[in-house]
């Protein structure tokens, strides 16, 4: 019996492993992971490690303790499914299970590879690269104002850089919020001293400048790119297992692939949600968090056990903000506003037929608790009392 193996030793491959085993799960497991660093946590790179305030953020998994067998500096190239055999450089590696969580890579910019001083901030390698660039404070030219954009801007004006943030949309957090709520947000930009240019495209880069499409040249000591980030899949094609237009495994409810005895987790799949009547790709950590406990639920069972439809959560800290987000919202939702934008503390609630459904806190972690739980069990909320920040949102 060749056990389970999971390919990817980030958050979600190794919750997997650790999940297995608190369930009880006594056949071998094995871990496989590109990067040759002892698996640790993502977000605090573009928090406390970006800054020096931590080395680093390995987890605190004992893995011998637990029996798991970790390679790391192991890349996988090769799956093929017919032999049940994964390859990696140093020969085979036959599985009885497989688990695919080999997590997203950030996109880059055309034209921008190997120019110097251009950076991407996925990996510790990509954060302790930083670090001597914040320390030495240049002018700095961010571009995409998305999350990660915004939580490096911050540190890199904590760091005393100068900071240029340049977005192609007409505003940040395009891709996730309306442009009623971007807007206060977009105005922590300039209280932090960080100056945002919106409806921008970066024509090009040379050591030392940016160039934009209009015309305008910014100087830049350091670039750093975060304009997203694409499920590392490209390993994947042609080997049987179904992915779908945005490079996403397409997994089940379940979240199997299209291949017998073949899992997939974490930011590399997306899975129906039944929930919010579509399917969901999360590039989150809770995600890497909770997908993994079904996975070990449904390997254990031997069969279709524990469906996965989670409320999705995901946190940021930006401009000394807590940000916080629970659920999916649709452009027909209602929003409802839940304080003053202008001031440190607010939330923005989105009712479908009367139900919360999503939830943006900032500085109201009380608002996201109570809002999580109200968007999972779907009761009707009065309006009015949402629009109360004084009414505790479970009062509603
Ligand atoms: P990953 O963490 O990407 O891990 C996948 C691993 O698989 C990688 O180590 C990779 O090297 C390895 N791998 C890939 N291909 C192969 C292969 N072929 N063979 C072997 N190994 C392979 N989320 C939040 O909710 N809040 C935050 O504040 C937040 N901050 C973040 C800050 C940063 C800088 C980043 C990059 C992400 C942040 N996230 C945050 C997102 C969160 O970290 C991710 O959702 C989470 O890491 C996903 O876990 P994963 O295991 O699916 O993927």
């Amino acid at each position: 019996e060749n056990g389970v193996v999971i390919v990817g030793a980030g958050m979600a491959g190794v919750q997997t492993a650790v999940a297995l085993r608190e369930r009880g799960f006594t056949g071998p497991v094995t871990l496989l992971g590109a990067e040759p660093h002892q698996p640790y946590d993502r977000p605090p790179l573009s928090k406390a490690v970006l800054l020096g305030k931590a080395e680093d953020s390995a987890f605190d998994v004992d893995f011998e303790a637990l029996d798991i067998e970790l390679r790391l500096g192991t890349e996988v190239t090769g799956l093929r499914a017919a032999a049940r055999e994964l390859d990696t450089e140093v020969g085979p590696v036959p599985y009885g299970v497989l688990v695919l969580a080999t997590g997203a890579q950030p996109l880059t910019l055309p034209g921008t590879g190997g120019v110097p001083g251009v950076h991407l901030l996925r990996t510790l390698d990509d954060a302790e690269r930083l670090r001597p660039v914040l320390a030495a404070a240049p002018s700095i030219v961010v571009v995409g104002a998305g999350w990660i954009g915004a939580e490096f801007a911050t540190a890199a004006r904590e760091a005393g850089c100068e900071v240029t943030v340049v977005e192609a949309a007409d505003r940040v957090l395009a891709g996730a919020l309306p442009a009623e709520v971007a807007e206060p947000m977009a105005r922590w930009y300039a209280e932090a001293g960080a100056e945002l240019v919106t409806g921008a495209k970066v024509a090009g880069i040379d050591e030392g400048r940016v160039l934009l499409g209009d015309g305008r040249t910014l100087p830049a000591g350091a670039v750093v790119v975060g304009i997203g980030a694409r499920p590392a899949t490209g390993w994947l094609a042609g080997t049987g297992v179904e992915l779908g237009p945005d490079g996403s495994v397409t997994a089940d409810a379940y979240l199997r692939t299209s291949l017998p005895g073949v899992y997939a987790v974490g930011d590399c799949a997306s899975f129906p949600s039944a929930r919010y009547g579509s399917r969901l790709l999360v590039h989150h950590w809770d995600n890497a968090l909770q997908g993994p406990r079904a996975v070990a639920a449904n390997i254990l069972a031997g069969e279709p056990a524990e469906a996965y439809d989670p409320v999705p959560y995901f946190w940021s800290e930006q401009f000394g903000r807590f940000v916080q987000y629970a659920g999916h919202h649709g452009g027909a939702d209602t929003l409802l506003w839940r304080g003053d934008p202008g001031e440190r503390a607010w939330s923005v609630c989105w009712l479908k037929d009367g139900a919360l459904v999503a939830l943006l806190a900032v500085g109201r972690p009380r608002d996201l608790a109570q809002g999580r739980k109200l968007i999972e069990t779907g009761a009707p909320l009065d309006p009015a009392k949402v629009r109360d920040p004084a009414t505790p949102l479970k009062s509603a």
